[in-house]
């Protein structure tokens, strides 16, 4: 789309996949504006060509005026909370931050005649799937509150899309890891629980091992196995689904974001020892709640809908850029 007709909004985009897709939109030439409340994201992850509002997207007022002073034409809504331990702890936090904020989002967005929504969904919606690879067909049994509140938030986008003039993606994203291949931005967030995170952290001295969280599951090395997505890829599918909703401004879809296919945690663990050329210590440790033994995405509907085709399907690369990013992160953590 070489002429940028209106300049889109993107929640959360000072966190760690915002920023990616904040990054992808400015590449491809849009105009932007983030919303931002700084309570996990980072001022810095915002770059220079964007305006910065600081604020929550449940503050009404707030959205409403950002959107009618930049006549925003388009919301990518990344803000959320997105511990899964957490939101079963304190699954209020989850309806609040995911499930009552988007609402709020929405109701402004509709409000100010916002035409074209983006929300930031997740596989957790499925729960534990009878078969993979996962259609988006296949039944959302979520096992979770952040599960949960994500669904409930597509639900209100596809009754609000019948009732008034807005369309929606909602992308359900599988396992996000990597970091921006020009080291502009990456994951950051302390307390990171997600395997390469963990891993990377494992390589440059942060942590001493990495657990291997069960080998009894009912796969080929007995680990888990999951669908990782390079956030580079990911940010442009978003890119990608703008525009179409442009384009199509009568339909809307719910699609998964995944390669396709699967990494066991030892593969990736070997692809790190690969990467870096020393083996991580490895402990072998018991099984975490509630996760199940594969999670892949059938990817043919986003590849059938969208031009968007994934440029950097290569866990190798993933791992690369992670430690990468994560070695830069070591840097500024010194020089502070
Ligand atoms: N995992 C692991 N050790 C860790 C973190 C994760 O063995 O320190 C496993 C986890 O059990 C799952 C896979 O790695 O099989 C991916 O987990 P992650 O938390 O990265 O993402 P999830 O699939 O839970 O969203």
């Amino acid at each position: 789309m070489p002429d940028k007709p209106f300049p889109v909004l993107v929640t959360g985009g000072a966190g760690y996949i915002g920023s990616h897709a904040v990054l992808a939109l400015l590449d491809a030439g849009w105009p932007v504006v983030v919303l931002d409340d700084l309570s996990t994201g980072f001022r810095w992850a915002v770059p220079d060509a964007v305006t910065f509002v600081e604020g929550n997207v449940a503050d009404m007022d707030l959205v409403g005026r950002t959107l009618a002073d930049h006549g925003i034409g388009a919301i990518l809504h990344f803000a959320g909370s997105i511990v899964v331990p957490e939101s079963v702890v304190d699954p209020l936090k989850y309806y609040r931050n995911n499930t009552a904020a988007s609402r709020a989002l929405i109701e402004a967005a509709v409000t100010a005649g916002v035409p074209h929504f983006i929300f930031s969904s997740t596989a957790a919606t499925y729960g534990i799937p009878d078969e993979v690879p996962i259609r988006e067909d296949m039944p959302n049994r979520p096992i979770n509150p952040y599960g949960t509140s994500k669904l409930m938030t597509e639900h209100m986008l596809r009754d609000v899309a019948a009732a008034h003039p807005l369309n929606f993606c909602a992308l359900r994203y599988f396992n996000v890891a990597g970091a921006d291949p020009e080291g502009r931005s990456g994951q950051s967030t302390a307390g990171a629980t997600h395997l390469i995170k963990i891993a990377v952290e494992a390589v440059t001295g942060k942590r001493a091992h990495v657990g291997v969280f069960g080998t009894d599951y009912d796969t080929p090395d007995g680990t888990g196995v999951r669908d990782y997505i390079h956030v580079s890829d990911l940010a442009d599918a978003h890119v990608a689904a703008l525009e179409w909703l442009i384009e199509n401004p009568a339909e809307s879809r719910i699609m998964n974001c995944g390669y396709g296919r699967g990494y066991s945690v030892m593969e990736v663990l070997d692809t790190v020892d690969r990467v870096t050329n020393t083996p991580i210590v490895r402990k072998l440790e018991a099984r975490r709640a509630g996760d199940p033994d594969l999670l892949t995405a059938d990817n043919s509907l986003i590849l059938e809908t969208l031009p968007w085709r994934p440029k950097r399907d290569d866990l190798s690369l993933i791992v690369q850029h992670a430690l990468q990013w994560e070695h830069k992160l070591a840097e500024r953590r010194g020089e502070s």
